[in-house]
This record gives C-alpha cells, sequence and structure tokens, in this order.
C-alpha cells in the first residue's frame, strides 16, 4: 500500500544524520529538535501554536482533556471514520453521537451535524478523511450559531488547504478551534514510529494542552490539573524536520499517482473515482473507490492474487463494533455509512509511485471489472 523504503532511500544521508546526531547529544526527551520542527510546523501551517505530543489519538485526547469536557457532554463524530476519533471520546466519559457522511466526499457535512445537536452537544469533531477536507465553512457557521468547539480529525490531510473565498485559504487543522494530527509512518508525513501534534492559533489553549500533555504541570513538579504523559521523542522529531522539508512534493507525487488512477479509470460505470470538493486540495492519504458491493471482496481477492495490496477502510462501522454498539445507533441511521463499507476500496497510493506500477494496478481493477461486468 506504501513504500516507505524507497522514500527513506532517496533521503537516507539526511535522515541518518539527523538521528546521530540526536544519538550524539543524547537529549533524547525534549530535545532541541523538539521546539525546531514545532516552529518549522508552525511555519508551514501558518499556525501560531502546534504542541507536539506522543501519538493522533493522543492529540484528541488532550483537545478534548484541555477544552475542559465534562461527563456527559456530547461530541458529534461521523459514523465513517478510524476508531481513535470515538474511542478518545468514551474513554473521557463523554458521549460520541455519530452522524452519517456525504456518499461523494466520505465527509461530516453541516446538514447532517446539524440534525445530531442537541442542549448537551459540546463539541464537533470533522475529519477530514483520506486526505480532503470537509467543507468547513458551513460548519463553522453551524459550530459558532450553536457554541459549539471544533476539534479537526486532520491525521489523513496533513497539507489539505481549504478556500474559504478568493484569497482566504487555510490548511487542514488550522480552521476549528483545535486541530490534531498523527505522525504515524504511513500517514502523509510519518516518522519511524509513533508521533502526534495538537494545533492552535488560541494561545491559552495552547498553554492548557502543553500542560495536559505534559502531567497537568504548570511547573515543575507542580499539578494544576490531572494530565498525561504524552510526548514527541526527539528522534522522531529530527526525522519529521527532515520530511517536512519534502511535505509539498509528497503531496504533489500523491496527486500524480491519483491522477493516473483516475484517468485509467474514466469512463467505466462499474468504478467510482474520488470526488474532489470545490473548495478543498486532495492529498490522497488513501486513494478510495466505490465498487459494486457484489463485485468488491473478489476484486479485493484478484489483486492480492496478482500481488497488489488493496485495503478496505473502513470495513466496519463504529455503531457496529462491539464497543460502541448501543440501541440509539441503528444501522437505519447511516445509509450512506452502511453502503460506504460494502463498496469502498482503496489501491496503493504512496509518494514513490511509477506510472508502470500505476498501470499494472489500474489495468487489473479493470481487466477483472471487464471480465465480471461483460454481461451485466
Ligand atoms: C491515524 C489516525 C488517528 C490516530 O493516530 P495515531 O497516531 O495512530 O494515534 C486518528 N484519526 C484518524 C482519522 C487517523 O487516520
Amino acid at each position: 500500500m506504501v513504500d516507505l523504503r524507497a522514500q527513506y532511500a532517496r533521503m537516507k544521508e539526511e535522515i541518518d544524520g539527523a538521528i546521530m546526531q540526536c544519538i550524539e547529544s543524547a537529549q533524547f526527551i525534549n530535545g532541541p529538535e523538539v521546539a525546531g520542527f514545532q516552529k518549522n510546523l508552525e511555519i508551514y501551517l501558518g499556525c501560531k501554536n502546534v504542541i507536539p505530543c506522543a501519538n493522533g489519538t493522543d492529540a484528541l485526547q488532550i483537545a478534548m482533556m484541555a477544552l475542559g469536557l465534562t461527563r456527559g457532554d456530547e461530541v458529534i463524530v461521523p459514523s465513517f471514520t478510524y476508531v481513535a476519533t470515538a474511542e478518545v471520546i468514551a474513554l473521557l466519559g463523554l458521549k460520541p453521537v455519530l452522524v452519517d457522511v456525504d456518499p461523494d466526499t466520505f465527509n461530516i457535512t453541516a446538514e447532517l451535524i446539524e440534525k445530531a445537536i442537541t442542549s448537551k452537544s459540546k463539541a464537533i469533531v470533522p475529519v477530514h478523511l483520506f486526505g480532503q477536507c470537509a467543507d468547513m465553512k458551513p460548519i463553522i457557521d453551524l459550530a459558532s450559531k450553536h457554541n459549539l468547539f471544533i476539534i479537526e480529525d486532520c491525521a489523513q490531510a496533513i497539507g489539505a488547504a481549504y478556500t474559504f473565498s478568493p484569497g482566504v485559504v487555510k490548511k487542514s487543522g488550522t480552521m476549528g478551534t483545535v486541530g490534531c494530527t498523527s505522525f504515524f509512518p504511513s500517514k502523509n508525513l510519518g516518522c519511524f514510529g509513533d508521533g502526534g501534534a495538537l494545533y492552535t492559533d488560541d494561545f491559552a489553549l495552547a498553554e492548557r494542552c502543553r500542560m495536559v500533555a505534559n502531567h497537568g504541570q504548570s511547573r515543575k513538579y507542580y499539578h494544576d490539573i490531572i494530565g498525561v504523559n504524552s510526548r514527541l521523542d526527539t528522534i522522531q522529531a529530527a526525522i519529521l524536520n527532515v520530511k517536512l522539508k519534502y511535505l509539498d512534493r509528497y503531496c504533489e507525487s500523491r496527486i500524480h499517482a491519483a491522477e493516473l488512477y483516475d484517468k485509467a479509470f474514466a469512463g467505466n460505470d462499474f468504478i467510482k473515482v474520488p470526488k474532489r470538493s470545490t473548495k478543498s486540495t486532495h492529498v490522497f492519504h488513501q486513494y478510495t473507490v466505490q465498487i459494486p458491493a457484489n463485485y468488491r471482496d473478489e476484486l479485493k481477492d484478484y489483486l492480492a492474487e496478482n500481488g497488489i495490496p488493496s485495503m478496505v477502510y473502513y470495513p466496519v462501522p463504529l455503531y457496529k463494533q462491539k464497543a460502541f454498539a448501543s440501541p440509539e445507533n441503528d444501522a437505519k441511521q447511516f445509509p450512506v455509512t452502511e453502503r460506504l463499507c460494502d463498496t469502498v476500496l482503496s489501491l496503493p497510493m504512496h509518494t514513490e509511485m511509477t506510472e508502470e506500477e500505476s498501470l499494472f494496478i489500474s489495468g487489473h481493477v479493470l481487466s477483472f471489472l471487464s471480465k465480471k461486468t461483460q454481461y451485466a
């Protein structure tokens, strides 16, 4: 699905040098590379505060703790997302309120969110799924009307940008109250282990996030609130500092790979390519197509037989997971998510994809579909 080894080979010297420097300085925790990366990411994003932490799931949890969300508060999340988003909500004793998504962009919309708002709603978590921002302008308007926080889950969309109006463009994660991202190795900006960060323009909130991430400590050995221990390792920060310079290039490579797939699949009625929003760029964390449900799993097997990996993100929606099953969450409320779980298929997508690889993959997808559908 990804080729991290080839990506590393291209910048081996630079990365190895950065890692060696950390080892020699032996400042493994909160070394200067962490502050350096924080600063560089703030500049890249055009955001006033970046708070590094241990992983993307922690970033979401720290955001909710720092915002002072308390037991019983309702937090609106998409039903079609990775489990981390809802998990931390439940873990903090908050109530995840699931909403269905748009069938073309896979993201939540203001219209769907509005129906789920109650007097207990405190926050919305838009997930910019697969690398494309949710339509944020109407979501921001809705949130301000109802006095709700927006916690953007931009773990899959670092580098994506949303246009509010001509000339007013913001990067994913910098539009809401706070943004949460992940540097898991396969994410668009990945380190060599776990890593994450929060972004916010609100200095007081940034201070609270830093405090929560550091044992609720205001100064050494003085703990004002209950916190967690969540840090970005110095070595990971050093690696990210090197890779951040190439992030825009990575985005371009992914967009190019997506265009090659698009071209190959154009005009085929049995494969629906990912729709591009008119407001957001798409940085293709995943290239996810929709295939008729009766062929999807067979196509996946056929690709595997031919040495081509593919993945179903996500096969089981949140409301059907044992951990989140509740009588309130009836599958009938989520017709789009129901269908997507049976029809989506993500194809290999990474920064090192060649035209030859792309044609090999799309050729097999097309030959399978033409065999299957010749009498359809
Ligand atoms: C990867 C991911 C996370 C969690 O990130 P980790 O660093 O693995 O904890 C959260 N939300 C989404 C949408 C993700 O894709």
